[in-house]
């Protein structure tokens, strides 16, 4: 079901700026067969489809239409529907793979700064002190695995903070691309970092020259 909505005031989805018709002066319905209805809405001047006034009839691409004096492309008017309910519902994927990778980057991010930084300390890093402090071996084999005990943590934090840094970079890369693909899809702009359910409650691009039905009125 789509409806357009006709007359001189800026929030119709076609607009018809002529003196005889209304602000809100009719709406243009077409039903899920195709079925095109032209309504009144208790227009000042009225609605004439071939000559005759109606409140509500169904017409044909064909048929000639008045706003008052003011002829109705219907092809037009059909063109300048700002549906795009289907095209806005895809971005519900968009919103929710960008939400949940934020996620996996970020917790994987911190499990292996933290495996980096714990596991040279557990292994090498207990066997060298054991080593160097029981006595066996030469006193360079011993220096070595003193080095090692002093390394091992010293490296791993190092590692952990590398893998820490690469954090931002892989979020930076993922926000540029959601940037890109959670737009309005008939204005291009973004839409930010707002759930899809709220924008879904607004219904409607707050771009003012945009206007893009994004979800059915309730
Ligand atoms: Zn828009």
């Amino acid at each position: 079901m789509l409806t357009i909505k006709i007359g001189k005031a800026k929030d119709n989805d076609f607009v018809v700026d002529a003196p005889s018709v209304s602000r809100h002066h009719a709406l243009l319905k077409r039903d899920e067969n195709g079925s095109l209805f032209l309504e009144d809405l208790s227009s000042t001047n009225g609605t004439f489809v071939n000559g005759i006034q109606i409140l509500k009839k169904r017409i044909a691409c064909t048929d000639t239409v008045l706003l008052g004096k003011s002829p109705l492309n219907i092809s037009e008017a059909l063109n300048s529907n700002n549906d795009y309910i289907q095209e806005f519902a895809a971005l519900k994927e968009v919103y929710e793979k960008y939400t949940a990778q934020k996620v996996r980057i970020q917790s994987a991010t911190t499990f292996r700064t933290r495996l980096f930084q714990a596991a040279p300390f557990a292994l090498p890093g207990i066997v060298g002190f054991v080593i160097s402090f029981s006595g066996s071996g030469g006193m360079i084999f011993r220096a070595i695995c003193l080095a090692i005990a002093v390394c091992a943590p010293a490296a791993g934090i190092y590692m952990g903070a590398q893998q820490a840094a690469k954090a931002p970079q892989q979020l930076q890369e993922l926000a540029d691309q959601f940037k890109i693909d959670y737009v309005c899809p008939k204005c291009g702009i973004f839409l930010g970092e707002i759930p899809w359910e709220s924008l879904a409650n607004k219904k409607n691009c707050s771009v003012q020259s945009c206007k893009a039905k994004w979800a059915n009125r309730t």
